[in-house]
């Protein structure tokens, strides 16, 4: 008897530090940084909240963890998650993420003061950490690196031609919990004189499309004009399509040759420390951008500065004729199995290498 007592002590003993242990590790993990979706996914969460997480686009690679298992699904199929994911940041200094806000972009709302005025939603000391032109070799891998180990987030504007050419990339910016909207097919500056009202929605739609192509899943609706070169005429459209626009606080002036990694930092740093606050527009596509990163990190939290983290209410609708117009471009047959639409990686996926 008293040994079944005993046991049945121990036993509630036991669970209660089980309990406790998780409890431990699962605040300290929100508190230190935000996990990957594959952890959130893997979190015992209420339905609402998980649902609620579900908002962004890591959802569907989320959802389909291994790549072995090849049911029939319609196309085109969500890629399995192309990196192994990290649940919990290993960095007990990082940067972080302070905050996350989710954006309803009906009806088109313009963001950065450069040229929207409207919605000042960050407080002081409050950035985001915008990238364009990706994805890209070399430079959008060590633009995630730099993220990655501040356990810190992003925005990544794509330019659809790229999101083509290096689909994994691009899915990698995805798994890694990075916010993906786009930046047009082939990045042409949308307001220039040659350019039809026709051709520059082409751009905007076909460079949705593609993205959505390269990822196996709807893009966040957030758009990024080259250049920043928009008309009235073609915000009233991202209006009408629902789609958040990003102009910029802060300009890196990452794109220009003259520019070091050194003045990229610097460049920023004056400009933040004038404005206290803002949105910050980079170049993954630049290899300075990616060699300025752990520095201006660095900085940043040293500055007492903290990241604002961005998604969507919703994902983007991209229209069909897009969708079939990029699959003429890559040169997909569109007769026959839906498996034909599908990146190389979710079709054909290494397992295990000697
Ligand atoms: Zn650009």
């Amino acid at each position: 008897m008293r040994n079944a007592l005993g046991l049945m002590l121990a036993s509630v003993l036991a669970a209660v530090l089980i309990a406790g242990g998780w409890y431990f590790y699962s605040s300290r993990a929100d508190q230190g940084a935000p996990k990957t979706t594959a952890a959130r996914a893997a979190d015992p969460l209420p339905a609402k909240l998980a649902a609620k997480d579900d908002v962004e686009t890591t959802a569907a690679i989320a959802a389909k963890p291994t790549a072995v298992a090849a049911a029939p699904a319609p196309a085109p199929v969500p890629a399995p998650a192309p990196v192994q994911q990290t649940t919990t940041c290993t960095n007990p200094d990082a940067l972080g993420v302070s905050r996350v806000v989710e954006i309803d972009t009906t009806g088109g709302p313009g963001f950065g003061f450069e040229q929207f005025k409207q919605f000042d939603f960050l407080t002081d000391k409050e950035v985001v950490l915008t990238f364009d032109d990706s994805p890209w070799p070399h430079n959008t891998p060590a633009v995630l690196k730099a993220l990655a180990d501040e356990c810190t987030k992003g925005l990544f504007f794509s330019v659809g031609k790229h999101a083509t050419w290096h689909p994994e990339i691009l899915r990698q910016v995805l798994a890694q919990g990075h916010t993906v909207g786009t930046h047009t097919w082939s990045h042409v500056n949308l307001a220039g004189k040659k350019m039809t009202e026709q051709q520059a929605k082409d751009e905007i739609e076909k460079g949705f499309s593609a993205v959505k192509w390269a990822l196996g899943t709807n893009p966040s609706p957030f758009f990024r004009f080259p250049q920043l070169s928009q008309s009235p005429a073609l915000v009233s459209y991202l209006g009408t399509r629902n789609l958040g626009i990003f102009s910029t606080d802060i300009d890196s002036f990452d794109f220009r040759k003259e520019n070091t990694p050194d003045k990229i930092v610097s460049n920023v740093m004056t400009k933040l420390d004038k404005l206290g606050k803002g949105i910050i527009l980079m170049h993954d596509f630049q290899k300075r951008t990616g060699e300025a990163l752990p520095t201006l990190l660095a900085r940043l939290k040293a500055g007492g500065y903290k990241v604002v983290q961005i998604k969507a209410k919703t994902t983007f609708d991209s229209l069909p004729e897009y969708d079939e117009a990029i699959l003429k471009e890559l040169k997909v047959p569109t007769s026959g199995s839906a498996t034909n639409a599908r990146p190389i990686s979710s079709v054909v996926q290494t397992v295990s290498q000697r």
